[in-house]
């Protein structure tokens, strides 16, 4: 697969980059990497995305160039959309006139593109941009270098997450001597909160309650309670690893009222639990322990099921050895 993108950005000029909505640290670090490797090619690029870069994001070069536009307004070669689960996660309705090449490590995401690049074995998406760059002979500039270690450094949760490799760290180890900096994407990206976000957490943390077996831990935001605090939506971000810190938490949900009984909700676990599988089942997607819908509901209903749905995840999940393998099935 990797042949046949290498292949087009060869033959054709002009490209943009796109990623979902709310993008994160490896949706936008990706995207912006992307863009610095067309150029270095002496390719038209642009990166265009539906939502404006968050704060924490501000910082990665390149990142004041993103546009920020309710549609796609020309016709391009390809677009290229980083880490989505399905056409309609841009937020971009024209896209569905441009030839897509899809670009993910999501198992879950639907082969939506004119072409499909997917590998469900990198820690983020970053890793493939890094493997594309170096399969077309890219100088890696400090640039591409930076953008590409914000991806790896958010989707493995600075480096805890089970998808964290041999490969992840070997490239990381790379990256930095190509001219990362580590304190300081890490300061940028981790130490420079609006205090509005930390009085939030407050107040979300303090809705925390346990399942009975102690397994399964949730919070809640009202919408009240956002606006009372003065946070932002991208200020929740991030507040759903505190459940998971606790020593018999194996998974976590976090239900947000953005408005009008609208509620995301985040699902994370620890590694053996699968919660992709629940959050595909209400319509969302993700990783195994890393997932997400939003939907409209009554909190209660949506609550009971989805906690009812962890309940069964934990239990039909696979018991782990003394090593803290998975026991598998012969
Ligand atoms: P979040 O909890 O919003 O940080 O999302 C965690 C993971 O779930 C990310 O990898 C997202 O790509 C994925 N995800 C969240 N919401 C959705 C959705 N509505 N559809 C598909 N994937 C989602
Ligand atoms: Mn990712």
């Amino acid at each position: 697969m990797l042949g046949e993108v290498t292949d087009l950005i060869e033959k054709h000029q002009k490209f943009a980059i796109t990623s979902h909505i709310r993008p994160d640290g490896d949706g936008l670090g990706s995207s912006l990497a992307l863009n610095w490797i067309l150029r270095s090619l002496n390719k038209d690029s642009e990166v265009v995305m539906r939502d404006p870069v968050p704060q924490a994001y501000l910082n990665l070069p390149g990142a004041s160039e993103v546009l920020v536009v309710p549609d796609l307004d020309c016709q391009y070669d390809a677009v290229f959309v980083i880490e989505c689960s399905d056409v309609t996660r841009p937020g971009l309705p024209a896209l569905n006139t441009q030839f897509v090449v899809n670009i993910d490590h999501h198992t879950t995401t639907e082969l939506f593109g004119n072409l499909n690049w997917i590998d469900s074995t990198a820690a983020a998406v970053g890793e493939m941009v890094y493997n594309l760059a170096k399969a077309m002979g890219v100088k890696i500039t400090p640039e591409i270098a930076s953008c590409v270690y914000a991806a790896l450094l958010t989707d493995t949760g600075s480096f805890h997450f089970s998808n964290t490799t041999e490969r992840t760290f070997k490239i990381a180890s790379d990256l930095v001597k190509y001219g990362a900096q580590p304190a300081k994407l890490s300061q940028a990206i981790f130490y420079q909160y609006p205090y509005a976000k930390i009085k939030l957490t407050g107040a979300v943390l303090s809705t925390l309650q346990c399942d009975e077996t102690g397994k399964i831990a949730w919070i809640q935001m009202t919408h009240k309670a956002m606006q009372e605090s003065g946070a932002t939506e991208e200020d929740t971000d991030g507040i759903i690893t505190y459940p998971l810190t606790i020593g018999d938490v194996e998974a976590a949900a976090f239900f947000r009222e953005l408005a009008n009984s609208t509620y995301r909700v985040s699902l994370r676990s620890k590694n053996r639990v699968n919660v992709a599988q629940v959050a595909e089942h209400f319509g969302g997607g993700g990783h195994k322990n890393a997932a997400g819908f939003t939907r409209v509901a009554n909190y209660d209903e949506l609550s009971r099921d989805v906690l009812a749905r962890l309940k069964a995840a934990v239990a039909n999940a696979p018991a782990l050895n003394g090593h803290g393998n998975e026991i598998k099935p012969r």
